[in-house]
């Protein structure tokens, strides 16, 4: 039986390199390099349990180490396992690897050990896939996203719509044999609502796509307003820096100015626009055009007014719009510093989040940044706290298509053929998702993407 062997460390240096063996001869081959010192031997060492020792090739000592066992099924791949660690230099980590493959094994794949837990059942396909997201993640969230994946979050709530599927599917083919019409409208009515009920689950699923890659990618947002009402100077204020050009004259930020801002574990990707506002300026023109697109496309917006002047009817108009958008916006009263004019707290009382603010001196940062955090951080309650990748949300997308196709055929009376085939497909797409059902050559794609030594 074929050994696998990689390094699963960096390949950097460092204090400790790990070099991995699994296989059902993974424990002779570790036998043949390492030597336990006293009087021990590697054949005798029972699972979970390590050994100090020397690694060697031939007759030649290459450093000395840690051997640790695990034996079958009790493994990461579920086949016998041995793993080496040595000191975490680049060559000697490599030597100890070359010892391995001359002893039997050979050079793993990318992801080829999660491909063996997931292939011995160890893993669904989702878990497997969680284990590169842990790897990758870069913040709280998608850690904590990666780490319910990995616990089977995604997997328990496939299941059970497929779970539900699989029942009306049995409760149609119960009702085949009867005349379509005596099939008693309650019955249908339940089914409709289980359908439904499905797609709002798989919905929340979807959404949650465009969520992690918010997070993963940085939030883009825009800053809106008026020209003069202190766009640039909120965006210099976040940045830490000067970088958008302040002028005293209106209209003077011309160019759609992009900066990454981190607020904890979150990214923003700010574009500073020029003002939201008719003109007739073709250079500015441009900018506007663009600060109308930027806005359709932001996952959140500040828009900022000048506080320290009474709102006008421009201010009133934005506003309304504001109250109208379904993104996440904030509105900052800005210039505080000057003193803020009454009218402002009655228009945008129905937003949610207001805040009163000063660019110039920083005061009311500190709140923005809290609401911020808190804006992004309740994605939990929506989803659960974790967010699908792209295969899965295109098997998601192909379950949703077809219960939509099945909710219509129900309504339109069609036979209930078409709607059994339609909620067959939905459930043959979340097998897919899981893994349960699925092609050779997706599974390769999915670990594909693994690194060498996981
Ligand atoms: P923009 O056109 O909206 O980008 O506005 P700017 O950031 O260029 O600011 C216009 C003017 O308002 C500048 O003179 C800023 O110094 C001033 N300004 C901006 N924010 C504040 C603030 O919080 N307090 C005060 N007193 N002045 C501010």
């Amino acid at each position: 039986m074929s050994v696998i062997c990689a390094i699963s460390t960096a390949q950097a240096p460092g204090a400790i390199s790990v070099i991995r063996l699994s296989g059902e001869g993974a424990i002779e081959v570790a036998a043949r390099v390492f030597e336990p010192a006293g009087n021990k031997r590697v054949s005798d060492m029972a699972g979970y349990s390590c050994a100090y020792g020397e690694i060697k090739s031939g007759g030649e000592r290459i450093d000395d180490g840690v051997l640790t066992i695990f034996r079958a099924p009790h493994s990461y791949t579920g086949e016998n396992v041995a793993e080496i660690s040595c000191h975490g230099g680049i060559y000697v980590t490599q030597r100890v690897l070359r010892a391995c493959c001359e002893n039997g094994a050979k050079a793993a794949q990318r992801g080829e050990f999660t491909k063996l837990a997931f292939l011995n059942g160890k893993l669904s396909l989702t878990q497997a896939e969680s284990v590169m997201d842990t790897i990758s993640a870069q913040g709280e969230l998608t850690l904590r996203s990666a780490k319910l994946i990995r616990e089977g979050a995604l997997y328990k709530r496939s299941e059970s719509v497929k779970g539900r599927l699989i029942k009306l599917l049995a409760q149609l083919a119960a009702w085949a044999d009867y005349p379509e019409e005596d099939l008693p409208e309650v019955e249908l009515e339940t089914m409709r609502g289980t359908i439904e009920s499905c797609e709002r689950e798989i919905n929340t699923l979807i959404k949650s796509f465009d969520n992690g890659m918010i997070l993963r990618r940085g939030i883009p947002t825009a800053i809106i307003g008026k020209p003069n009402v202190g766009k640039s100077t909120l965006m210099n204020l976040m940045l830490g820096y000067e970088r958008a050009i302040v002028t005293d004259i209106a209209g003077t930020t011309r160019d759609l100015l992009e900066e990454t801002v981190r607020i904890g574990d979150i990214t923003l990707k700010l574009t500073d626009t020029a003002g939201l506002r008719k003109t007739n300026d073709e250079v500015e023109k441009i900018g506007v055009e663009m600060a109308q697109r930027r806005l359709g496309e932001s996952a959140l917006i500040l828009a900022v007014f000048d506080g320290s002047k009474a709102p006008d009817r421009e201010d009133e108009q934005l506003i309304e719009q504001l109250k109208q958008s379904s993104g996440r916006v904030i509105a900052i009263i800005n210039k505080s510093d000057l003193g803020l004019e009454a009218g402002y707290t009655e228009l945008c009382g129905e937003l949610t989040n207001v805040i009163e603010l000063s660019a110039k001196s920083g005061e009311g940062k500190g709140e923005l940044e809290r609401i911020i955090g808190r804006m992004f951080t309740s994605f939990d309650e929506e989803d659960g706290g974790i967010f699908v990748n792209e295969r899965q949300k295109a098997c998601l997308d192909e379950a949703m298509r077809s219960l939509t196709e099945g909710r219509t055929a129900l309504d339109m009376g069609m036979t209930l053929d078409a709607v059994t085939i339609s909620l067959e497909q939905a459930a043959g797409a979340l097998a897919e998702l899981s893994g349960e059902r699925i092609s050779e050559s997706v599974v390769d794609e999915v670990f594909s993407r693994f690194c060498v030594g996981k």
